[in-house]
């Protein structure tokens, strides 16, 4: 129920993505690229083909005090004006600040990396700091893409690059106001306090957030126990999903996570029969 494609920071097309995901024995899977649903259509159509059931999804990014959280809608329709249009106007602001991610890089060093980010987004207007990091490891600049992000791109690091992105209440208006089921993405990844974490949790709930993710391949398998104990006491449906961009990319492909424990109620039990 999380998977990124070319039209984000993905790094196949929906089409592959659909197939690779048939390959795996998966019978749904959800397409939920960062701030766009432009893959949807093509996703609908392999999927079709595959015989496999799409969820279209969206994953839009939020800004809660100084934590930037991503929030997952599934079941979007991907014609909703409201939704549409919020997502419209957050990515808007992502070439300017990838000229200012560029302009940081380039005083440590690193010159071109906005042509160079440019030339690997196929979506130019979701330009991301992924596309940096791929671009700083082609060049050779890091060993890695996890090496940008620990280096430069991570927040605290030299080319971060702060962004005001949606808020959680506007990001979980859209995602109902398309019919869609709101779902705290990878919560284990905020590095968030006990209390913090309940109060964001508290915030989402009351705004018509329902789900979080519980398995995921952002969470280490050792924190599935934990987050799992957080939906069941704090009344969320689960969420499980790979956070796919790509081979090489992400070690865990779609259909290959671990399935929920029984004692949570899926996401998918809202739509699936
Ligand atoms: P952006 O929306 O442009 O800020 O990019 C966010 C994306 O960067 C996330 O969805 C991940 O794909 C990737 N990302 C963020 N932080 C890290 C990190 N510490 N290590 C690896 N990838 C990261
Ligand atoms: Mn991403
Ligand atoms: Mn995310
Ligand atoms: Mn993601």
């Amino acid at each position: 129920m999380h998977n990124h494609s070319r039209f984000s920071d993905g790094l196949l097309s929906p089409t592959q993505l659909i197939e690779l995901a048939a390959r795996t024995g998966v019978d749904a899977i959800a397409l939920t690229d960062h701030d766009t649903t432009d893959g949807l259509e093509e996703a609908a159509i392999a999927a079709s083909k595959a015989g496999v059931l799409l969820v279209p999804g969206v994953e839009i990014s939020v800004n809660w005090g100084e934590t930037t959280l991503h929030v997952v809608g599934l079941q979007v329709d991907p014609a909703s004006k409201r939704l549409a249009e919020g997502l419209r106007a957050i990515r808007e602001g992502r070439l300017g600040r990838a000229e200012r991610i560029a302009a940081a890089l380039g005083k440590l060093g690193f010159s071109g990396t906005l042509e160079g980010a440019l030339g690997l987004a196929e979506n130019k207007t979701m330009l991301g700091r992924t596309h940096f990091a791929r671009c700083l490891a082609e060049t050779g600049a890091v060993k890695n893409i996890q090496a940008a992000f620990d280096k430069y791109l991570a927040k605290g690091k030299p080319a971060y690059v702060p962004h005001r992105w949606a808020t959680l209440e506007e990001a979980v208006a859209w995602i109902r106001a398309s019919g869609g089921t709101a779902v705290m993405a990878h919560p284990g990844r905020y590095d968030l306090k006990p209390m913090m974490r309940d109060e964001m949790l508290g915030d989402f709930k009351r705004l018509g957030g329902e789900a979080i993710e519980v398995v995921t391949g952002s969470h280490r398998p050792e924190q599935y126990a934990m987050w799992r104990r957080v939906a069941e006491e704090q009344g969320f449906l689960a969420s499980r999903g790979a956070d796919y961009h790509g081979p090489g990319e992400s070690p865990i492909e779609p259909g290959r996570l671990p399935a929920l424990h029984q004692s949570l109620a899926p996401v998918w039990s809202k739509w699936a029969h």
